[in-house]
């Protein structure tokens, strides 16, 4: 079988197949699994030309388990070292205070070592690099999936594949074999989010949070990663930032260059900080599918899988919201894979 995408969706639906028996070819076109559990390597010099080297984790910043499946998974997890339990002290918005919030779970060391784990099974080959661009019926008319990455034909052929990714990119994939799921998958709002990411020297007046909620401005969610769990704390003399642009400033500056997006979130940035900040190392990424908009109007399944062709979906989109959804979802379609439900 073959698991296209190999974010938290693609990394939970491939762990189940591989668990029962099947062998599991996952595939992703970034350099390794995470999707957006993610955690950028930063390396920048000091004025003395000495090297310095830290992850940010520019995706997701945490994540919850309300169902009572996620915290099963996430209580196994936590037994197992693969994940910390994070209470950030957060300041602004909904918590009108620095009194710590319920618990939050971020992967450890970094992000996306929650799917590295996961896909770490012996019936199962990971294939990084490797962008799908077609999924055909296998042409001498037997059952079974070509794969092509980039134009090349993958030379064997899968008795299934399941897409794991965001709904426009699924959707394209789709289109030729079940174009009803291409439709509502086109039709799904995906939010954007333009991201902060960067090191600089520890601020004058120290900003006494983890995570902060601003009320107004470009930004929404600005995280110090000054103590993570799981992580090197930052020397005292840094302070490690990821802050997260709103969705409509996101949406409206989407197609705007990085420079001048930086530029804007720096003067954000400093605005809520109320002083400015000396850089080591700034950036910007833009996420252009980062989470999905909640609409109770529109009910859709925990996944797809159509088990007359083999071909099956699943992704945060299906699953509700964030890395849960993105879980229960996955773990959804091995299900229906491993039931033969239609
Ligand atoms: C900035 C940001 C903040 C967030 N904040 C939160 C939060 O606070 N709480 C929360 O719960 N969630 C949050 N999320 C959302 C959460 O990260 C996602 O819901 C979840 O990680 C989605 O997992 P997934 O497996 O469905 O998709 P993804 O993680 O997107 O995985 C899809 C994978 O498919 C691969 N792929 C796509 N197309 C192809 C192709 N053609 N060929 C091969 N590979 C392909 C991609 O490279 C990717 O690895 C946030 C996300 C972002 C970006």
């Amino acid at each position: 079988m073959a698991v296209v995408g190999a974010g938290l969706a693609g990394a939970a639906c491939a762990r189940a197949l591989a668990e029962a028996g099947h062998n599991v070819t996952v595939l992703d076109k970034a350099r390794g699994p995470g999707g957006r559990l993610a955690t950028r390597r930063v390396e920048w010099f000091d004025a003395q030309g000495q090297a310095h080297v830290c992850g940010l984790d520019h995706g997701t910043p945490w994540f919850d388990a309300r169902s009572a499946a996620m915290r099963q998974f996430v209580d196994a997890a936590l037994t197992a070292g693969w994940l910390a339990a994070w209470q950030p002290r957060i300041v602004g918005g909904r918590s009108g205070g620095a009194a710590p919030v319920s618990l939050h779970y971020v992967a450890v060391p970094t992000m996306p070592t929650l799917c590295q784990r996961l896909l770490d099974a012996p019936a199962l080959t990971r294939l990084w690099q490797h962008t799908v661009t077609a999924i055909k019926s296998a042409e001498d008319g037997s059952a079974g999936w070509q794969v092509s990455c980039a134009g090349e034909r993958l030379p064997r052929v899968f008795d299934a594949v399941m897409l794991a990714m965001p709904p426009a990119q699924a959707a394209v994939l789709l289109r030729p074999w079940r174009v009803d799921w291409a439709e509502q998958a086109e039709a799904t709002p995906m939010s954007p989010c333009w991201t902060l990411l960067g090191v600089s020297e520890a601020p004058g007046r120290p900003a006494a949070w983890d995570m902060a909620l601003p009320d107004s401005g470009p930004l929404a969610r600005i995280v110090q990663h000054r103590a993570r769990p799981g992580r090197a704390m930052a020397p005292a003399d840094q302070a490690h930032w990821v802050a997260h642009a709103r969705v409509q400033w996101s949406q409206a500056h989407l197609e705007h260059s990085p420079a001048g997006v930086q530029a804007q979130l720096q003067e954000a940035l400093a605005q809520v900080l109320g002083q400015p900040l000396r850089w080591h190392h700034v950036t910007v990424h833009r996420w252009r599918y980062a989470l999905t908009q909640p609409d109770p109007a529109r009910d859709l399944p925990a996944c797809w899988w159509d088990a007359t062709q083999g071909l099956g979906v699943c992704g945060d989109f299906l699953g509700g919201y964030g890395v849960e959804g993105a879980w229960l979802s996955g773990q959804a379609l091995a299900a229906s894979v491993l039931e033969g439900v239609v």
